[in-house]
């Protein structure tokens, strides 16, 4: 009884999206085995729960799957848990005074909710004024990239996004829209195929009214080209 009652509340937690901070809570020992030994032991670990589930691992089609998921997550979809693959923080200097905020939509989010480990697909919309220095745009995409490859809550990635370019350009007026879907909602569970989630974090001059309409105005804008 007791294990159930457990096991339905770690459910609930789960069904509830509930972040419990900022920070991805990663261990301190997160990085003293290396990458080719995540692969190893992970890949072990699947081949066990394709094992559990009955699976045939000898079959042909199954039988490579421990480590192409394996090397997936290390190297692919949860690439973004190691700080070694941060994108470089390099800005320059506003030398054409643009002082007008500088948005950048439709950024394509592949992430992965840490409550199911199913995909959140989805697009982020990214912006800010420079006061003095400005990045390359595509720093921008790199960045939502490497806090997406990891597994993620919504409202903790739109954070880590603001945060960051907060750091690197060295002002408070950033801002981050998302709006995405979860498989974990729309293919199991509830099955909602229709919903999606829009989160939102603004920091500096976007908490002032005017700021934010102008910022969701240009994300409104139709882009077809
Ligand atoms: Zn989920």
């Amino acid at each position: 009884m007791k294990i159930d009652k457990i096991l339905n509340e770690i459910d609930e937690i789960g069904e509830a999206h509930a972040s419990s901070s900022a920070e991805t809570p990663l261990r301190d020992d997160a990085f003293e085995v290396s990458d080719l030994e995540k692969i190893e032991l992970i890949k072990q670990d699947v081949n066990s729960i394709m094992k559990t589930l009955g699976l045939d691992l000898t079959d042909d089609s199954l039988k490579g799957t421990p480590q192409r998921v394996a090397k997936m997550f290390v190297n692919e979809i949860f690439s973004g848990l190691d700080p070694k693959r941060k994108p470089k923080a390099s800005t320059f200097d506003n030398k054409y005074k643009y002082g007008e905020m500088l948005v950048e939509k439709n950024i394509t989010v592949y992430s992965t909710c840490e409550h199911h480990l199913l995909p959140i697909v989805g697009k982020a919309h990214v912006a800010y004024i420079s006061n003095g220095s400005v990045v390359g745009l595509s720093k921008m995409n790199r960045i939502v990239d490497y806090f997406a490859k990891r597994p993620q809550v919504q409202e903790r990635l739109t954070m880590q996004i603001v945060q960051e370019l907060q750091r690197v350009l060295g002002t408070k007026d950033v801002a981050c829209v998302i709006d995405a879907k979860h498989l974990c909602v729309n293919s199991r569970g509830i099955r909602d195929i229709e919903s999606s989630t829009v989160t939102s974090e603004f920091g500096g001059a976007f908490k002032e009214k005017e700021v934010k309409r102008e910022f969701l105005d240009y994300i409104k804008l139709d882009t077809t080209f």
